[in-house]
């Protein structure tokens, strides 16, 4: 079924009786071409640019829960390509001309809205680091605006500009970058790959990967074997419990983080605004809510839910930067397991065991990575090599030291 003006309007004079469900629900076959482990925005992406790409339609994503229920339907829906190393920003960047496209090409409506990403800098040397960074991105190619404090001041007058410690002094401004509803990517890129044929199987978690003679052949799940030509884990914060079952052992570790939800407001910031003396960024949705998140929480953890500490934390954050936010009411909070690698950026390569591929180490930055890790990872498992965007995030960088550190932060995950 295409959604349209023309299908809304049909649907109405019929009682709203002929919508179809968005995609089937499937048992699992015995075998597929290629298995994608993990049904989040990226395991679903993959599976729809397997099929649209290159065309193979025998494929199936595998999710231990529901569609959604993962780190995809639980971010701060923040899309940027502000980077500043080679190996990361043409791919960000693919990654922002995809959603610029999205909607009307997985016909969907994701709610893409690119009112802009604002980063606050405080001091001189920061100022320097964020003209650096803007200059990079514009040499290559990227949209960056360096404001001054006046500047910023009519984008967002509510800031404490003159706090004591942290004087806001200007920023940052991505305009292409934005906000995207999150669940709705999931579900969007589901449908889409659905329409093409691809299976997606819920409720049905891999307990085993069949590994004969070097080669990954097919999966033991909670509904049954399942063999595969090609298996494609994208399974974030659990990766590493995912690959172990193929015995590899990855420079991943698993950490939560949260967000939070307000009470809806009159409108109030019309951009995504980071603070740049802490770590918080904070935007409105359509409903009004302030949405905003912060820090990890340091420790390791695989539970979907956030410590106390880092709640107290990240309000003392929000109300430095925007005193308002103490009248404020929160309505709700979750947590989320990161796959935070050990340099702050993504793998996405093959593996030492044959027809097993790996996309982790997302950190907090994978959900505006979804369309181009999608994108990329399904030319790594069709053509069995790397595009020439995800050449950089490959698995040995970290036995061979070409790392990808952009923040300069070294092996500690609480710092990236
Ligand atoms: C609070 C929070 C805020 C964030 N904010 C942003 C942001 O503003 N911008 C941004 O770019 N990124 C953000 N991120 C990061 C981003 O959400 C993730 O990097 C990205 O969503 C990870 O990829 P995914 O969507 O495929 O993950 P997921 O949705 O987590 O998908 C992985 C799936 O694998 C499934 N799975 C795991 N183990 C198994 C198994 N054994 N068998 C079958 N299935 C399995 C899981 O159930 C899950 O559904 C945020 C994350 C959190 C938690």
């Amino acid at each position: 079924m295409r959604y349209s003006a023309w299908t809304l309007i049909r649907q109405a004079f019929s009682g709203q009786q002929g919508w179809t469900p968005a995609w089937r629900d499937v048992k699992p076959q015995d075998h597929y071409d290629v298995v994608v482990v993990g049904g989040g925005g990226h395991g679903l992406a993959t599976a729809y640019y397997l099929a649209k790409v290159h065309g193979l339609t025998r494929v199936a994503v595998v999710e231990k829960g529901y569609v959604g229920s993962g780190n995809v339907g639980r971010n701060t829906t923040i899309i940027r390509s502000n980077y500043l190393l080679p190996g990361n920003t043409p791919f960000y960047e693919w990654s922002l001309k995809l959603w610029e496209g999205l909607e009307q090409d997985i016909n969907f409506n994701a709610m893409v809205s690119q009112r802009g990403v604002l980063n606050l800098f405080h001091s001189d040397a920061q100022r320097d680091a964020f003209a650096r960074r803007g200059n990079a991105m514009r040499i290559a190619g990227v949209d960056a605006e360096l404001l001054g404090r006046e500047d910023v001041r009519s984008l967002v007058p509510h800031l404490d500009f003159d706090n004591a410690r942290f004087p806001v002094k200007g920023g940052l401004l991505q305009p292409r970058g934005g906000t995207v509803r999150h669940d709705a990517v999931a579900w969007g890129y589901a449908r889409a790959a659905d329409a093409l044929g691809v299976d997606i199987i819920q409720d049905c978690e891999v307990t085993g990967i069949r590994v004969t003679g070097g080669r990954a052949v097919g999966l033991e799940t909670t509904r049954g074997y399942i063999g595969a030509g090609k298996i494609g884990l994208a399974a974030a914060g659990n990766s590493s419990r995912v690959a172990a079952m193929a015995g590899l052992r990855l420079p991943i570790e698993s950490h939560v983080l949260q967000a939070f939800v307000s009470e809806s407001i009159k409108p109030l910031i019309d951009t995504v605004v980071t603070f740049g003396a802490g770590h918080f960024y904070i935007s409105q949705s359509d409903k009004g809510g302030l949405v905003f998140g912060g820090d990890i929480d340091g420790y390791n953890s695989y539970a979907q839910r956030g410590s106390l500490s880092l709640v107290e934390h990240m309000m003392e954050e929000g109300v430095s930067l925007m005193p308002m936010l103490g009248r404020l009411r929160m309505v709700r909070s979750w947590g989320g397991v990161m796959d935070m690698s050990m340099d702050g950026s993504p793998i996405i390569d093959r593996t030492p065991v044959q027809g097993l591929y790996l996309n982790c180490g997302w950190c907090y930055g994978g959900f505006k990575a979804t369309p181009a890790s999608g994108w990329c990872f399904a030319h790594t498992i069709a053509r069995d090599e790397a595009h020439a965007l995800n050449a950089a995030y490959r698995l040995d960088r970290f036995a061979t030291g070409r790392l990808i550190d952009e923040k300069g932060a070294g092996a500690q995950p609480n710092l990236h």
